[in-house]
């Protein structure tokens, strides 16, 4: 760049459709569209929460109480909204659970923080405050939090009905419960250093419609939703050697360009005959590895179909994937790609049973190298397992956390209410700004405690002044039961929770929020303002603080 063109105009670096806001507009713009994603999970969190409707731009309807659910399900279009639901996706992979309170904590600290920002603090004063009380808070959790013995099947059932509560699976909540903690202990193994090491991809779920989820049950091995590829095949086998094979049992395509001309019967009879030469092929190659159960990902062709029923071989076709994976662990296979190279020690060893009432075949694996349970949920009706399903898939999370950590506090707010009393005598000894910061970050987590009064009808205000005052006096598990409606420790009411939800709940919030804060220049190739349409909250000219796709739900919020 010449000297001369750096003393000139400024230079115009952005087309001309290109909207640009700075500096509050910005903060106040972003900390809308963050705050806007928060409210309208809010009414979701804890047993009393309602569920939402949410329908696809297909028609599909989803059923769901579960904060990650209901913000990727929600055509969000906004860049900062966006951000948010990342908090929500970050604490579902980590934690599995608490994705409602992630976001709803990560809403209040923007909201606190604006008002910060009212006041002329400097946003990277309250971004500094929020880290070090963020920082303080995980501490403060692993402090309070108890140690349990992870092997209270009693407890480990507490921390799963404390998680289905409010779900679908609540129903049910002690025939589940139990069987999440079978399943979670069926795959818990001792580390190197005695450690308890859960693994979850040994736990598959599978679920059926017709029956009540009462009736879900815990199997060894797999359950796989599919029929005999031909009626003559065996349905079940006792003593089977099972290959898995994602390779398609069929005549291999020849190039879909080339043609072929055929001049006359015999031409045909012989082309015919090749192609049932490789088929026959195909079926003696799984024939010489000893397999008499074959699961396929792919396609058998009918006429292999047919050989394969003559040998006396179940043959599954179009298995799902992930059934196949699973499958490899049940039954100490390996799935084989190529049938030219299947040899014997690629089968696995076990048996296969039909249930012809719900078309299921179970599969038990043999032997040392066998691993996996399934978790077979039943409900009426399709909306019921998927809702089910997200329910046990959080609950099995928590178990796990706390099964390898050991670590729980007590629920329905105490938690929150204690770490904001510690971080209020905390804030005494930071220095400048940031004790602000600090204060408006104990007032963030006790948000908790008040939307759970608030979506049980309770006064918010009342049972918070409660809280506190219990937590003064020493109470440290003094929570809100909603059940109840007292002030009471939780803990002892069975409301219990892994402590890892909870540090990753505050930092995914803190992250998220800081964030958003340090933005102070948003840059819009397009018209930033085609995003906008809810306006309240005095989003800044040009820039509502409006959500696109969020429009039609503003009866939500
Ligand atoms: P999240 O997505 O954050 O897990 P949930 O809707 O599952 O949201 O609600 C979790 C909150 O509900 C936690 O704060 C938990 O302590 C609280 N909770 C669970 N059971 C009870 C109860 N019986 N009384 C009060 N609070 C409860
Ligand atoms: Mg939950």
């Amino acid at each position: 760049m010449s000297q001369r063109q750096r003393m000139g105009q400024p230079m115009i670096i952005l087309g001309e459709d290109s909207q640009r806001v700075k500096d509050r507009d910005a903060q106040s713009y972003n900390i809308q569209a963050a705050r806007a994603v928060a409210e309208s999970v809010r009414s979701t969190l804890g047993p009393k929460g309602m569920d939402k409707m949410l329908v696809s731009s297909m028609g599909d309807v989803t059923v769901t109480n579960d904060g990650v659910t209901i913000l990727q399900e929600m055509d969000i279009d906004n860049p900062t909204a966006e951000m948010i639901i990342e908090v929500a996706e970050t604490q579902e992979d980590e934690a599995g659970d608490g994705t409602t309170t992630a976001v709803a904590v990560a809403g209040e600290l923007l909201k606190n923080a604006e008002d910060l920002l009212e006041q002329d603090i400097h946003p990277s004063a309250i971004i500094k405050g929020f880290h070090m009380a963020s920082e303080q808070a995980r501490e403060e959790v692993d402090d309070i939090a108890e140690r349990v013995d992870t092997d209270d099947e009693a407890l480990l059932r507490k921390v799963a009905e404390t998680s289905m509560t409010g779900k679908g699976a609540e129903l049910n909540k002690e025939v589940l419960g139990k069987l999440i903690v079978d399943a979670v202990r069926a795959v818990t193994v001792e580390g190197p250093d005695g450690e308890n090491v859960v693994d979850l991809d040994f736990i598959n779920i599978e679920t059926q419609t017709g029956r009540a989820a009462g009736e879900s049950e815990l199997l060894e091995g797999a359950a796989i939703d599919k029929d005999p590829a031909h009626p003559d095949m065996p349905s079940d086998v006792e003593d089977a050697k099972v290959l898995l094979v994602n390779e398609p049992v069929e005549i291999e395509e020849t190039d879909a360009d080339a043609s072929l001309s055929l001049d006359s019967p015999d031409q045909l009879q012989s082309f015919l005959d090749q192609e049932e030469e490789q088929l026959k092929k195909k079926v003696q190659q799984i024939v010489d590895t000893g397999a008499n159960v074959v699961f396929c990902q792919k396609g058998i062709d009918d006429l292999a179909q047919h050989y394969l029923a003559k040998e006396g071989i179940l043959a599954v076709r179009r298995a799902k994937k992930s059934d196949l994976k699973f499958l490899k662990e049940v039954l100490g296979a390996r799935v084989v790609s190529d049938l030219d190279s299947a040899k014997e020690s690629d089968l696995g060893h076990g048996s296969v049973t039909r249930d012809e009432a719900d078309e299921l075949f179970y599969v038990e694996g043999a032997g040392d190298d066998t691993h996996g349970v399934t978790l077979l949920l039943r409900g009426s009706t399709d909306h019921v397992v998927d809702e089910l399903e997200r329910g046990i898939t959080d609950a099995l999370d928590v178990v796990a956390a706390t099964v390898s950590d050991g670590r729980v506090v007590a629920g329905g707010g105490a938690i929150e209410v204690e770490v904001a009393r510690r971080l209020r005598s905390y804030a005494d000894s930071v220095e400048g700004r940031e004790q602000l910061a600090v204060e408006a970050f104990a007032d963030s987590l006790e948000l908790i405690p008040r939307i759970l009064a608030e979506n049980a009808g309770l006064d918010s205000i009342d049972t918070l002044v409660d809280l506190r005052a219990a937590h003064e006096d020493g109470q440290k598990r003094a929570g809100l039961n909603v059940f109840s409606g007292e002030v009471e420790d939780t803990f002892e009411a069975g409301v219990v929770e892994p402590a890892h939800a909870k540090e990753q709940a505050l930092s995914s919030a803190t992250e998220a929020a800081n964030l958003v804060l340090k933005i102070d220049d948003i840059i819009a190739a397009g018209d930033l303002s085609t995003a906008g349409g809810d306006d309240e909250g005095g989003a800044p000219g040009g820039a509502p603080g409006g959500m696109g796709g969020m429009g039609g739900m503003g009866g939500m919020m």
